[in-house]
């Protein structure tokens, strides 16, 4: 296993990335990434010390639900690559299961990759989406072909693939970038249905980051987003050579959307548990403000709160029925239910806005114009920011302010505009949920609940 200061001389291997119009060749220094790079690297020593007789927490597939619930636990506290990272091995696990039938000469691939990138301890990314050019025309009917990543050249041992993918978290950071078809794809497709995995130093990948971390010195006003941040990349296929051992698919249409229904499951369920806790944060964070704003007893705040509870119990709940309702792939590995993810993920999306809206409404304007913290260093502010942000003798000014920037941070600014919107087309838009709750949910048992009330069963 690597530790965190062997995981950061591994991204001096000639990788391209660029930020702000600009190469960095020395991502642990860079101002903006270095501190995702330490935050990784604090994941790889996480992982270390939660490892058991030498083996990654992240290592092994669940084969029962109970294993599944286990896993889920400890990948989400490992860090964000790490889970990252196990999504995309689940995936691979899955799709490969799923393609054992009629694609089976890629099975022994997939399987080998797998124990490399455990023995290795590598950290994978995952590039599905992909440029898409005008989302009404398919891949083959673009304008520009390479609007989707495609093969653009065939030889004995490998391919060219030629492409982008967009909004890919971390893809500079880890060292493997997965790459899948993002849809199904048909009859005269078959350039764009390749799936592969492509070191991130392969020559020809550039990637092109942003991020939401904060450009401000006075990262104690950001107390979430100061610390934990992490870059998109603009991942960039500019011709690049993939043996014939690192791809996954090549050319077979009917299973380009193996992959990425795979990963939609367990990316959902990343991002389901991921809003579990969240949600309980802004129950919390506005139950706290209330307090210390003297209104929690008040009826208009209480009711919100409580939509806010039941809102937080219902995504709870079905993080917990999903992984409950557990089902077992042909090669053994257990996978979160589809129906309770897809709508546990739809649902805490759909109605985040109205969490935070009522956050917003509970807590007051302090939330955008709240002094900083070092208004309470200086000697000639301190004092007094502190008696009028204060309440009551019971609420420091320090203590109510801390409050109010971490709902500035988590909701009203750049972290906050990033989360809404990450909310709702991470893994997928609402749409993509909407339509496989519908693929997984008993119609037919409901249609027969209804005539049975009718009496017309
Ligand atoms: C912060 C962040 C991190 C992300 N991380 C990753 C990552 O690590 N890896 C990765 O691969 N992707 C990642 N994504 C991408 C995410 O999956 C996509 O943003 C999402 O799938 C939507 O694709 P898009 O952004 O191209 O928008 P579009 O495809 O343009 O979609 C916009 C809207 O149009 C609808 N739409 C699009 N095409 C059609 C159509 N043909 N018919 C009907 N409706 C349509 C969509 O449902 C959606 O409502 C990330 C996104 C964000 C915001």
């Amino acid at each position: 296993m690597l530790t965190g200061e062997e995981y950061k001389e591994t991204l001096f291997d000639g990788r391209a990335v660029f930020f702000g119009g600009k190469r960095v060749d020395d991502l642990p220094a860079h101002p903006i990434l270095g501190p995702s790079v330490e935050n990784v690297a604090s994941g790889y020593d996480w992982c270390a010390a939660h490892a058991v007789g030498g083996v990654s927490p992240l290592a092994g597939v669940p084969t029962s639900a109970e294993e599944l619930r286990e896993k889920v636990e400890v990948v989400h506290q490992s860090g964000m690559l790490s889970q990252v990272t196990y999504t995309s091995i689940m995936t691979m696990a899955t799709a490969a299961g799923r393609i054992s039938e009629t694609a089976p000469q890629y099975v022994e691939q997939i399987q080998a990759f797998i124990e490399e990138a455990h023995r290795r301890d590598v950290r994978i990314t995952q590039c599905i989406t992909d440029a898409k050019g005008d989302r009404s025309r398919p891949p083959g009917k673009q304008d520009d072909p390479d609007a989707y990543v495609h093969v653009v050249d065939r030889q004995s041992d490998g391919v060219v693939i030629r492409g982008a993918k967009l909004h890919i978290s971390a893809a500079s950071l880890g060292h493997e970038l997965m790459t899948i078809p993002t849809k199904a794809m048909k009859a005269g497709e078959e350039d764009y249905a390749i799936a592969a995995m492509v070191p991130v130093n392969s020559p020809g990948v550039k990637i092109i980051d942003v991020s939401y971390a904060p450009r401000h010195d006075e990262l104690r006003d950001f107390p979430v987003s100061g610390h934990h941040h992490v870059a998109e990349g603009f991942v960039i296929f500019d011709d690049v050579f993939v043996p014939n051992d690192r791809i996954f698919l090549n050319g077979e249409v009917a299973e380009a959307s193996v992959f990425a229904h795979s990963l939609g499951l367990w990316e959902r369920l990343g991002g389901l548990s991921a809003m579990a806790d969240d949600s309980d944060v802004l129950v919390g964070l506005a139950q706290l403000i209330a307090e210390a704003n003297g209104l929690a007893g008040v009826a208009h705040v209480k009711e919100k709160i409580s939509e806010m509870i039941i809102h937080a119990t219902v995504v709870r709940a079905c993080l917990e029925a999903c992984l409950t309702h557990a089902e077992t792939g042909p090669f053994g590995a257990a996978f979160p239910n589809e129906l309770y993810t897809n709508a546990g993920k739809y649902t805490g999306a759909a109605n985040y806005s109205l969490m935070v809206r009522h956050l917003h409404d509970i807590a007051g304007g302090s939330i955008v114009t709240a002094p900083s913290i070092a208004d309470f260093d200086n000697p000639e502010t301190g004092s007094l920011v502190r008696k009028y942000m204060g309440t009551r003798s019971d609420v420091d000014g320090e203590y109510r302010t801390r409050l109010f920037h971490t709902i500035r941070d988590l909701t009203a600014d750049t972290y906050g505009g990033w989360r809404a919107v990450t909310n709702i087309q991470a893994g997928g838009g609402l749409y993509a949920q909407r339509i496989v709750t519908r693929r997984h949910y008993d119609l037919d048992g409901a249609k027969q609940r209804a005539l049975e009330a009718a009496g017309l069963a």
